[in-house]
């Protein structure tokens, strides 16, 4: 059971840090709250989408690809982490941005990700919030290979079973540091979107064995919609290590209580989130994912939902560079 001997180029910055969060567990009088600092991988400001990119481009590089091509939001972190590895790899980069918002505000369309897309290099497109993603990176891959060109695309948010390798890793890498220090881990808490993150981590846990529940909070999809999507990528990027493995069913748990408005929308409760990381630990969220999940992990503490023995670990996944798309929203002038 190893994935050391998939092809995989090692760019991220690991292992990311464990660490505890003293200051938030005194304050939230609540469990041990822990965080693993996934927002540190390197690349372009970092984020978890550069651990599935060392199996993606790995398979770019592999099949010879000579531009790769990916689709977010606007203000989507995996683009532009995508567009980073490609410029340290030589490789071109072709962007679609979904306009899921449909907001005319400058900072979120020309500042934050965008601004770092630009700078490193990657030919961008805008399309339609409603346009199919799938669709429109295949239409642009279509138009590269007319051009002559060898285009590698890889999905929304780097989720699927090769992308997903990349937190089967990191769950291994979590379950041996916390055994180094002695730490038994009762909760991990993570921001779920594409699903590629939560489904590497459940099947990395199931391989290990680790005894660690896993709930991811999702920033768009229904509870279920989420577990159906993460629970089909983790079979795929199970089979892919141990044709054996079994990811149980009912290891996989999403919590949809704090979407609020919808996707990319700020509420109060992912500003007062996003402050008491700031202001108590030094630590930046985003608020389109790690808020929100920060929001679900300060309500279930406060709610007592776990044990105050517990030791939860937040994983950070990244998207502070995307939170100056977001400024005009915050209560600050
Ligand atoms: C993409 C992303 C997520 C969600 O990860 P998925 O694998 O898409 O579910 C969480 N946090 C941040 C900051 C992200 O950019």
């Amino acid at each position: 059971m190893s994935i050391s001997n998939l092809p995989r180029i090692r760019l991220a910055h690991l292992p990311t840090p464990l660490e505890p969060m003293e200051n938030l567990s005194r304050l939230l009088d609540g469990p041990n709250l822990w965080i693993k600092r996934d927002d540190c991988t390197g690349l372009s400001t970092g984020g978890n989408k550069t651990r599935k990119l060392e199996f993606l481009m790995a398979e770019a590089v592999s099949q010879g690809a000579d531009v790769v091509v990916t689709v977010g939001a606007t203000q989507s972190n995996h683009t532009r982490q995508t567009a980073a590895f490609a410029a340290r790899l030589g490789l071109a980069c072709h962007i679609v941005l979904l306009d899921v918002k449909g907001s005319p505000d400058l900072s979120y369309n020309r500042s934050g990700n965008v601004f770092l897309l630009h700078l490193h290099g990657a030919t961008i497109e805008h399309r339609d919030g409603a346009a199919d993603a799938n669709a429109a990176i295949d239409d642009a891959a279509a138009r590269l290979r007319a051009q002559g060109r060898s285009p590698y695309v890889i999905p929304a948010g780097g989720s699927n079973a090769t992308g997903a390798l990349g937190y089967v890793d990191c769950a291994f890498e979590l379950h041996e540091q916390a055994a180094k220090i002695g730490l038994a881990i009762g909760h991990v808490i993570h921001a779920t979107g594409s699903s590629g993150t939560q489904a590497g981590l459940a099947a990395g846990f199931a391989l290990v064995d680790a005894g660690i529940k896993l709930l991811g909070v999702t920033v768009r999809a229904s509870r279920e919609q989420q577990e159906e999507a993460v629970y089909r990528i983790a079979l795929a990027v199970g089979a892919k290590i141990d044709p054996t493995a079994l990811v149980r069913r009912e290891a996989i748990a999403a919590n949809s209580d704090y979407v609020g408005a919808g996707y990319g929308k700020l509420d109060s409760r992912v500003v007062e989130a996003m402050e008491l990381f700031a202001r108590h630990e030094g630590i930046l969220l985003d608020p389109v994912y790690t808020g929100k999940c920060a929001a679900g992990l300060v309500d279930l503490v406060r709610n007592s939902t776990f044990a105050k023995d517990d030791n939860i670990v937040f994983l950070h996944t990244g998207g502070s560079a995307g939170s100056f798309g977001y400024i005009s929203e915050f209560p600050y002038n």
